[in-house]
């Protein structure tokens, strides 16, 4: 297993590359907060060289077969599953996660790979009945082009693999702005491709100032498509920036998911499974479920029950044994944390466990429930993105499903019930683009993802997730 930390370049035309300026940014450990490493920051002469590499490396990628591409991208996969525990260990030490965490994480992210390996050679156009004897009707899909993604810190393996992977396959070049918090395994995973014979300039990694990177890639002409996840703010930013220029968009943004629980759902079940999905990743995780609405005859029981197992949390450094939650990514995501409890409770809300930071190094927060948080406090309006869950009651269920739409997100909701009925009627009844019933079943790469309203727009993975990566182009012809 490597015991250090790499400090990560560029990857532009197939090498790794200091940027021009020979600029850097620091990068540190957030259970530590200790030094770690650099990051190479590409500036807009850097960015020209990612551009012109990526439109050379798109001729000659598109023209490979779907097979042939297949082939490499399986390759890719390979070579990663034989480095799981040196590149979780990479992720553990710049994104706080559990190694246990990141080494699922690194799973996923072979699964996105060796999923669409396959999708892409399922990339099927079709012949359509024309009108007139002599004429044929095709149509065809075809690489989109040059793609940019911005990809988030959260997941620095899966969600860059959610946008490698369907790029690769449908034949499109990528250039990637990864995350600047947690570079080292996003740069291990882009690795694999290049030694697994990507040709030189498809595949391109750069980092820098989220801003300027956008700003420059977006509008340039070589670029043909735009893909994000992040922020609802900043997803608008950019959706509109591209909408200016034209660009096709897949936005995977933000969400605040509500999780009803009914009066005849299974308690026990519904309070296990939802502390695991709330505190993974200390809560920073788009679908986290964030607001919590039980019904009143079952209230007692559920939040008894969820507090106890939130208790029995082990918090610290995801490199030690057993940990389950590590730190909050950097110093700015402890800060928003600890103003949404302080104005939560400035609101009248009640800590019924946690509610402060641990220790006074590293950006531990304590896994923390709250009751009787009123409706207007931030907390319950704005994503929290952190380790909080406040949990309410109600008596009608119209009551609870008004509270489930009430915001402009629509990305996860979850509901546990036992009657069918009720089942089915919250899951029409819902705006969200994912609905968990009585498990936690959203994520897996055969299935697509993704928002509405304010939480996006598109869907990754899943049958869907390869056609933003496809132009339709028809063609009419006339037989010899
Ligand atoms: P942030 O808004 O500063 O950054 C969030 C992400 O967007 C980062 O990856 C960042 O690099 C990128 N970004 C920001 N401005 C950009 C720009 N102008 N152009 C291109 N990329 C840009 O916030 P943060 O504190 O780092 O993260 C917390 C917030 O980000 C949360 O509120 C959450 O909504 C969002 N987020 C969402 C996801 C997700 O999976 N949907 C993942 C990570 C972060």
């Amino acid at each position: 297993m490597k015991d250090k930390y790499i400090s990560t370049k560029l990857f532009i035309n197939g090498y790794w590359v200091d940027s021009v300026k020979e600029e850097t940014i620091e990068i540190h450990n957030p259970a530590t907060e200790d030094y770690i490493g650099t990051v190479s920051h590409a500036r807009k002469e850097d960015l020209d060289l990612a551009l012109n590499s990526a439109q050379k490396g798109f001729l000659t990628w598109k023209n490979f077969s779907a097979l042939e591409r297949s082939k490499i991208m399986r390759k890719a996969a390979d070579i990663l599953k034989s480095r799981t525990k040196d590149i979780a260990k990479l992720m553990t030490i710049e994104s706080g996660k559990p190694i246990a965490d990141a080494e699922i994480e690194l799973g996923m992210g072979i699964d996105q790979i060796e999923w669409f390996a396959e999708e892409g050679r399922r990339a099927y156009g079709r012949i359509i009945p024309s009108r007139l004897k002599a004429v044929n009707q095709f149509v065809f899909k075809e690489p989109v082009g040059v793609v940019a993604a911005f990809t988030p810190w959260n997941w620095p393996v899966q969600q860059t693999a959610r946008k490698i992977a369907p790029a690769l396959a449908s034949g499109c070049s990528i250039i990637v702005k990864g995350p600047e918090e947690t570079p080292t395994s996003t740069a291990e995973f882009v690795k694999a491709f290049d030694e697994a014979g990507i040709p030189k300039g498809t595949l391109n990694l750069v980092f820098g100032i989220p801003s300027e990177i956008s700003e420059y890639l977006i509008p340039h002409p070589i670029v043909k498509k735009v893909t994000f996840t992040g922020s609802t703010q900043v997803g608008k930013q950019l959706m509109s920036l591209a909408g200016r220029y034209m660009k096709k968009v897949t936005m995977e943004l933000g969400g605040h998911s509500p999780a009803i629980i009914c009066e005849d759902a299974n308690i026990e079940t519904a309070a296990n499974i939802l502390v695991g999905t709330k505190f993974r990743n200390a809560g920073q995780i788009c679908i986290s479920p964030s607001r919590f609405l039980v019904h009143k005859k079952v209230y007692e029981k559920f939040l008894n029950l969820f507090v106890a197992n939130v208790r029995s949390i082990k918090v610290g450094n995801g490199l030690e044994d057993d940990i389950k939650m590590g730190p909050l990514i950097h110093e700015k995501r402890l800060q928003t944390i600890e103003k949404l409890v302080k104005d939560a409770v400035d609101r009248g809300a009640n800590i019924v466990t946690g509610g402060k930071r641990i220790g006074n190094k590293g950006y531990f927060f304590e896994p923390t429930v709250l009751t009787e948080v009123s409706k207007d406090s931030k907390l319950m309006n704005e994503e929290p993105f952190g380790p909080l869950a406040p949990i309410s009651s109600f008596d009608h269920l119209d009551d609870a499903l008004d509270e489930a739409n009430r915001l402009e997100y629509g990305l996860a909701a979850y509901v546990y019930t036992n009657n069918l009925k009720l089942a089915q009627e919250l899951a029409s009844n819902i705006e969200s683009g994912q609905i968990s019933i009585n498990h936690h079943g959203l994520g897996l790469v055969e299935n697509p993802f993704g928002g509405v309203k304010g939480s996006g727009l598109g869907s990754e993975m899943g049958a869907e997730g390869i056609e933003p990566y496809l132009n339709v182009k028809f063609i009419s012809q006339v037989g010899l």
